[in-house]
C-alpha cells in the first residue's frame, strides 16, 4: 500500500448514540486508497455500527464521514451512488432468495449502472468465476453452501464497481470448512489493490492482507497498529484481555 495514497474514507469526530448508549465515541479514522484495514473488538463495541454509518445505513449524531472526498449524501441518486461506491458484505448471507445467483449479481448494475442485460451477464459471470462459483450461476441461493453464497455476495458488491469494500464478520456464520474459501477470495481482492475495511477476528487474514489493525472497545478506537504488532504485542489492557479470549 502506498502511504501517500489519497484518503478514500475519512471519519472525523464521529459520534453516535442509540438512546442512552454512546455507541461511537469521537471516531477519527482515515482509510487510504488501496489500504486494507481490519477492525477487531469485543461484541457490542460498535464495529457494525461503524460499517453501517459509512454506508449510511445508520445516521450519525456528530462529526463527518467522507467517501472519496465527498460528504455522505442523505438521499436520492447520491445515496444510490454511495451504496454502489461502498460495497458491503454482511455476516448473514443476504442474497435475494427468489432470484438466481446470476440475477443477484446483475440486478444492481442493470438498475443503478444502467448496464444492458448482455453486458451485465458477461461481467457477472466473470466476477463469479473470479470468486470460484461460476458454475452456480443458474441456481437459487438456497441451493448453495454458505461459503458459496458469501462469495456470490462479494461478486454482487464488486459488480457495482465499488471504490471501497466493507466486510462485517463475513465468515462468522460459516461452517469452519467454508471459512477459507471466503477468506481466500478476500485476500485475492486485497492483493489486487481493493480498498477494504474488514471486521473480522480471523488473524490469518489480518496477517496475510491487512495493512493496519484497529481495535475498538466501548465505541472507541483504543489501539491501532500493524497486524504483527497488534497480535503479538498489544499495548492496551483491553486489547490484551480481548486477544487472550479469542486466540
Ligand atoms: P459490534 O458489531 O461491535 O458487535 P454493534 O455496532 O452491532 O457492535 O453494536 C454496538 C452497540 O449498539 C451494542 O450495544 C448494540 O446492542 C447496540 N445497538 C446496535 N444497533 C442498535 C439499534 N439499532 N438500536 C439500539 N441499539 C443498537
Ligand atoms: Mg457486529
Amino acid at each position: 500500500m502506498d502511504i501517500d495514497a489519497p484518503a478514500l474514507v475519512e471519519l472525523t469526530g464521529v459520534n453516535k448514540h442509540f438512546g442512552d448508549l454512546h455507541v461511537l465515541r469521537d471516531i477519527n479514522l482515515t482509510v487510504r486508497k488501496g489500504e486494507v484495514l481490519v477492525v477487531v473488538g469485543p461484541s457490542g463495541s460498535g464495529k457494525s455500527t461503524l460499517c453501517r454509518a459509512i454506508n449510511r445505513l445508520e445516521t450519525i449524531d456528530e462529526g463527518a464521514i467522507r467517501v472519496d472526498g465527498k460528504p455522505l449524501p442523505a438521499e436520492g441518486r447520491g445515496l444510490a451512488r454511495l451504496r454502489a461506491d461502498v460495497g458491503m458484505v454482511f455476516q448473514s448471507f443476504n442474497l435475494f432468495a427468489h432470484k438466481t445467483v446470476l440475477d443477484n449479481v446483475t440486478l444492481g448494475p442493470r438498475k443503478v449502472r444502467r448496464s444492458s442485460r448482455k453486458a451485465a451477464d458477461d461481467e457477472a459471470l466473470a466476477l463469479l468465476r473470479r470468486v470460484g462459483v461460476e458454475d452456480q450461476a443458474r441456481k437459487m441461493p438456497a441451493q448453495l453452501s454458505g461459503g458459496q453464497q458469501q462469495r456470490v455476495a462479494i461478486a454482487r458488491a464488486l459488480a457495482m464497481h465499488p471504490k471501497v469494500m466493507l466486510f462485517d464478520e463475513p465468515t462468522s456464520a460459516l461452517d469452519p470448512e467454508m471459512v477459507n474459501e471466503v477468506l481466500d477470495a478476500m485476500v485475492a481482492l486485497a492483493k489486487e489493490g481493493m480498498t477494504m475495511i474488514v471486521v473480522t477476528h480471523e488473524m490469518g487474514f489480518a496477517r496475510k492482507a491487512a495493512d493496519r489493525v484497529v481495535f475498538m472497545a466501548d465505541g472507541q478506537i483504543v489501539e491501532e497498529a500493524d497486524p504483527d504488532t497488534f497480535f503479538t504485542a498489544p499495548t492496551s489492557e483491553r486489547a490484551k484481555d480481548f486477544l487472550s479470549k479469542i486466540l
